[in-house]
């Protein structure tokens, strides 16, 4: 089997910390799993760990140089090592994520884990960080509210998209979504989880919400307004191109164009990680 392009994938990226709104942040690296930060009147959550705790240190020296404020609980948008795993790095904070979630990592967490190893030796050069699955140690159905003091941060599951747990944090008071891999913006995610007719509906739901900003999952934030709807529309078409894929009837590589062609993937190298399809489950 061809390797995944993500394992020649080796060159440094460069971090933005950014204020996308009163007390929100985020952490970016040129297409690497995103970190968002929530700063609240007495606690900060952050959405989505890194891949490793020695990654996460990074974030957590970020986080210290504009609050003083303890991190009380970490959000896992979605089950995929590349941002759970550096969860351990948050001392004592609680770990939330949907039911479906916890679902998926009791189900497939250490084949995700071993595979997101392999095909990610950037990410996970720091590997023996790892203490092992990151276990959620706060659940919720669809949707649940985190005050941190007055700020309420709203997470809701709107969909199944990227994978069948997949929620958002919504800070109201500001307008402000993020998102995991529900959106990426000019990157490519991994589909193997993925439940595409839902993942067009989901977005639809997602647009709806009129962000005034949106932290993807991978890539930059999305600041102006009316980011959150307009660009959508190319993540969108991935989607859409991507249910033309039929397993019975074609090949994979055909749909691989097809993705290039109209998904907002423009970084060739990645497309690779398509090949690896492993679920269509909602077609
Ligand atoms: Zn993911």
């Amino acid at each position: 089997m061809t390797p995944f392009a993500s394992t020649q994938d080796l060159n440094e990226k460069k971090v933005s910390f950014d204020e996308i709104g009163a007390g929100l942040y985020a952490y970016t690296a040129e297409g690497d799993p995103n970190t968002g930060v929530i700063v609240g009147d007495d606690a900060v959550m952050v959405i989505d760990a890194q891949a490793t705790p020695a990654l996460a240190g990074d974030v957590i020296a970020r986080i210290a140089k504009i609050t003083d404020k303890p991190v009380k609980y970490v959000l896992l948008t979605h089950y995929h090592a590349a941002r759970t795993l550096g969860a351990s790095a948050f001392k004592g904070a609680e770990i939330l994520a949907s039911d479906a979630t916890r679902h998926m990592i009791v189900e497939r967490g250490n084949e995700d884990m071993n595979s997101e190893i392999a095909r990610f030796p950037r990410l996970f050069r720091s590997v023996e960080t790892v203490p092992g699955l990151t276990w959620p140690t706060i659940t919720f159905p669809d949707q649940v509210s985190v005050w941190l003091g007055r700020r309420e941060v709203r997470i809701i599951h709107v969909g199944r998209g990227h994978t069948a747990g997949d929620v958002v944090a919504i800070v109201p008071d500001a307008g402000v979504v993020f998102s995991g891999d529900l959106v990426e913006y000019k990157s490519a995610c991994y589909c193997g989880d993925a439940h595409f007719v839902d993942w067009l509906a989901t977005l639809d739901h997602l647009a709806e919400l009129q962000a005034n900003a949106l932290v993807p999952g991978r890539g930059a934030a999305l600041t102006r307004p009316g980011d959150g709807r307009g660009r959508n529309r190319p993540h969108r078409r991935f989607c859409f191109n991507s249910l033309q894929f039929n397993p019975g009837k074609r090949k994979q590589g055909p749909f691989v164009e097809r993705c290039l062609r109209f998904s907002p993937i423009d970084d060739g190298s990645k497309v690779q990680e398509f090949r690896n399809l492993r679920t269509l489950s909602a077609v």
